[in-house]
């Protein structure tokens, strides 16, 4: 056999396995299970276990008749057996979506090169000139700016609502011009959580597309899509990919939705690359377990601290305490890895808390196995006077802590040590 022949042989083996469809997963099945095996089909090619990284920029066509043919498909809105382009679409990057729709029980996800990404090609898909959105003011910082900013540019305006006032909520929708509410829960830095029932409700009254921002709850802790929200968005940066180590976003939600954000990425370009897209898998594999984990020590971290004498206060959505805590006790099976707090004492008082600490890095970001730590006024807010934090409610004295899955105990002592030295 000639060396075409072995290759055109191993060609028609892959296809043939690749095409080889699997029973989904039945529904019910546990959410670890899911992040193991959901959306995944049993044999790949090569027989291989994992899904193989599709390392290619463009995908071939063996003669003139078999583009003709997929074009006739495509043109007949069909044409999903094969990828054409690297914009448009690579297997590796496809199967990470189906896991991810499998995870918030979706129909279908679309993957983007960072969560700033599937955010802005959310909105860029779907607004017009004129059209009009609501956000709740404790949504991520970049989210607020490209709708205040840039999208104002466009002629899309925004009307940035409190959290937990629904009245308000639903007195800003405008008839034919509001076209999301975009809110996100819990939220950074103090854990607010918004009613997502309440939220769906409104959006539905008012044929208003509803979208959460879940990044700090996960698929394990919360899952949107069951309550009527239409779109779940995730910074698939922290807990997915849950190792510190890349950037990307996904939007999950009706499969005919998704199917229109999936061409306009084709347009605006922000597909995840395959490399990017295996690592994710991978990481999404042992969301179960790390997220577990990471509720077990916030929570332990959350009660330490707030019985402690050198803190001032703490945001959990899981302690009683918190202004939130009966909707997070109704709406999530945990309450995430993320826990700020108030030292007692100013702005220095705080960062030499911060640097007794032994464990976590000092760093923005969240949800990897590291613990990761940051005080809010130093990192994000630097530039910002003390008054002017004041003003957008961020204290000197705050500090946000992304526990990782560490040792429990090791990280409640480090807590005990740096507290100590104050
Ligand atoms: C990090 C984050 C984003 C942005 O995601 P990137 O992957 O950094 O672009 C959006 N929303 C929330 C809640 C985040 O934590």
């Amino acid at each position: 056999m000639s060396q075409d022949d072995v290759s055109k042989k191993l060609t028609k083996l892959v296809d043939a396995e690749a095409q080889t469809e699997d029973p989904p997963l039945p529904e019910g099945r546990g959410k670890s299970t899911r992040a193991v095996h959901g959306g995944s089909q049993r044999r790949k090619a090569f027989n291989s276990l994992n899904t193989p990284i599709v390392q290619t920029a463009t995908y071939t066509f063996g003669d003139t008749q078999e583009l003709i043919d997929f074009m006739e498909r495509k043109t007949w809105g069909d044409g999903d057996d094969r990828e054409e382009y690297g914009r448009y679409g690579n297997p590796t990057v496809r199967a990470v979506e189906r896991k991810l729709a499998a995870l918030d029980n979706g129909e279908d996800s679309v993957l983007y090169a960072s969560g700033m990404a599937a955010i802005t090609s959310l909105l860029l898909s779907v607004l017009s000139a004129g059209a009009h959105i609501i956000m709740t003011d404790d949504c991520y910082r970049r989210t607020r700016q490209f709708s205040l900013t840039f999208l104002k540019r466009f002629g899309i305006e925004t009307t940035v609502v409190r959290m937990g006032d629904y009245d308000a909520l639903e007195a800003a929708i405008i008839p034919r011009k509001t076209r999301f509410i975009i809110s996100e829960s819990p939220t950074n830095p103090y854990l607010r959580i918004a009613d997502l029932q309440r939220i769906a409700e409104i959006g539905q009254r008012h044929r208003v597309l509803t979208v959460i921002d879940s990044t700090f709850a996960t698929p394990i802790n919360q899952r949107p899509l069951d309550i009527g929200i239409d779109f779940v968005i995730h910074s698939a940066t922290k807990y997915l990919s849950g190792h510190n180590d890349l950037l990307a976003g996904v939007i999950v939600g009706r499969a005919d939705r998704i199917r229109g954000l999936r061409d306009a990425r084709g347009v605006l370009g922000g597909i995840v690359d395959p490399q990017n897209a295996y690592l994710l898998e991978r990481g999404i594999k042992t969301l179960g377990v790390r997220v577990q984990q990471q509720n077990h020590t916030a929570f332990a971290v959350a009660q330490f601290l707030e019985a402690h004498p050198r803190i001032e206060r703490v945001w959990y959505p899981g302690l009683a305490s918190h202004p939130d805590y009966d909707i997070a006790v109704r709406q999530m099976s945990g309450f995430g890895g993320v826990v700020s707090f108030e030292v007692a004492g100013d702005l220095k008082t705080t960062a030499k808390f911060i640097d007794h600490l032994r464990i976590p890095y000092i760093a923005p970001s969240l949800g990897g196995v590291e613990s990761l730590i940051e005080q809010p006024a130093l990192m994000s807010y630097y530039e910002k006077t003390t008054e002017e934090r004041l003003a957008l409610g961020i204290k000197d004295n705050l500090v946000r802590f992304a526990v990782g899955i560490e040792d429990t105990d090791d990280i409640l002592n480090d807590l005990d040590q740096a507290l100590s030295a104050l």
